[in-house]
């Protein structure tokens, strides 16, 4: 299968290509020519498929040039070893718990099978791939943790000083091997901006081959369809029609579960549950898309303005709004409201939320208020145990730490602290 630029200027390249470069030479991000549906027999049998074979059909036909059978099963019997249970917490309402995996956040699936991606690709050149990638949060952790160890490629996370959790420190600067923490001094967007400057730097792109590890790479972004299949297969029983509510920030999960949709999945609809940044709310609300800078929130894994993969939402669609509309809700939510659901979810169920899951039950409810008769799931990107303060804070008790969390919190945190993009650029040419 060959992907194609959304901006229509670069040449279609293989998904082996897609991978190594992240973002078309026009900046567009990369787009599979077509999704042929899986045959009706697999979702009529799916109770009987295994995650892993469920996986396999799913995403075989993306990358099946590029990547034997044999090797794709065997990666996604690595990536896939823990469960994605769903958990009922009122009548007609259940979570898709995703953060089961080794840094306990949604990321992981992502993240682990583009590192195998990438390290299969990068195993019979002599060139290393250099994997660039600023977090506010869970994408370093999960980034590290996926590539650790991985052969032929470096793995560079910027994360800004002080604005990550002690947890989330930890599970980006406790790895060693080829994983380098950069403290940046500053704001999660000049982390970024840096990143973005490092990807044009003609002088740097000239001696490495740099590449991105957030959810524009296609390897880290269609394996999230898994999700939505592996929730279907768990709910389809119920014989009611679904709803998703996906906490959405660059909009990559809900794009992968708009993916599955097109793969054959029965859902009736979508909901894009946003915190205060809602550039796509308000897109639904009036047709205007206007993005802005981000505001910080409790659920700031979400704290973006202008989402990276809504362009491949649109293009789904066609660039159709009223196609999209029929497909898509999109509602936003304060902190307030937030805190005020996580504490009404824990009095009424005993359930625990993350305040990223809580933006998703608000966004079901509401859809539901004049959807009743559906069947609603909404996605647990995070263990609580990853917003910790806020979280024991809201719900007024302490939570246990699990001990995948436990395994970092008294390694060693090593970081190299920078200011200035000039030291980014010196670091990578030195240590090329
Ligand atoms: C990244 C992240 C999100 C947002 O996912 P997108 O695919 O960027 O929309 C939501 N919740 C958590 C905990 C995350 O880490």
């Amino acid at each position: 299968m060959k992907f194609y630029s959304l901006n229509k200027k670069a040449p279609q390249v293989t998904f082996k290509d897609a991978v190594i470069k992240g973002i078309a030479p026009d900046k567009g991000l990369y787009f599979p020519e077509s999704i042929s549906p899986l045959p009706s027999s697999f979702f009529e049998n799916i109770e009987e498929l295994s995650n892993h074979e469920i996986a396999f059909e799913a995403i075989r036909q993306f990358v099946n040039e590029e990547i034997p059978d044999t090797l794709l099963k065997d990666i996604l019997g690595d990536v896939l070893d823990f469960d994605f249970p769903i958990v009922e917490i009122e009548e007609n309402v259940a979570t898709l718990e995703l953060f089961h995996g080794p840094t306990m956040a949604f990321k992981d699936v992502g993240a682990r099978f583009m590192a195998h991606c990438l390290g299969h690709f990068s195993s019979n050149t002599e060139n290393e791939v250099t994997v660039l990638v600023a977090t506010s949060g869970d994408t370093g952790g999960a980034v590290a943790n996926g590539f650790l160890g991985v052969k032929g490629v470096k793995v560079v996370i910027l994360y800004p000083n002080g604005k990550v959790s002690d947890i989330q420190e930890r599970q980006l600067t406790t790895l060693g091997q080829n994983i380098t923490a950069l403290k940046v001094n500053g704001t999660f967007d000049d982390c970024q901006k840096m990143v973005k400057t490092a990807f044009l730097d003609e002088e740097l792109l000239k001696n490495m081959q740099l590449t991105s590890a957030n959810s524009i790479n296609v390897a880290r972004w269609l394996p999230q369809l898994f999700y939505f299949l592996f929730a279907y297969k768990q709910l389809k029983s119920k014989g009611k029609e679904l709803v998703f509510s996906v906490p959405s920030g660059n909009f990559g999960n809900i794009c992968a579960g708009m993916v599955a949709q097109r793969l054959g999945m029965p859902v009736k609809h979508f909901v894009a549950s946003t915190n205060v940044n809602d550039t796509v709310p308000e897109f639904m609300r009036t047709g205007n898309y206007s993005p802005k800078p981000s505001t910080a929130t409790i659920s700031n894994a979400m704290d973006v303005g202008d989402p990276s993969n809504f362009i491949r939402i649109r293009h789904l669609f066609e660039d159709n709004f009223d196609k999209l509309d029929q497909c898509l809700s999109s509602y936003s939510f304060t902190d307030a409201e937030t805190k005020q659901a996580m504490k009404e979810i824990y009095s009424s169920t005993g359930y625990v939320t993350d305040p990223h899951g809580a933006v998703g039950y608000l966004g079901l409810k509401k859809y539901q208020d004049n959807y009743p008769e559906t069947y609603g799931v909404f996605l647990e990107t995070a263990h609580p145990v990853k917003f910790l303060d806020v979280v024991e804070e809201t719900i007024g008790f302490a939570l246990d730490i699990p001990s995948q969390i436990q395994k970092v919190m008294d390694k060693e945190k090593k970081s190299i602290k920078i200011s200035e993009y000039s030291e980014l650029k010196g670091y990578l040419l030195e240590h090329n």
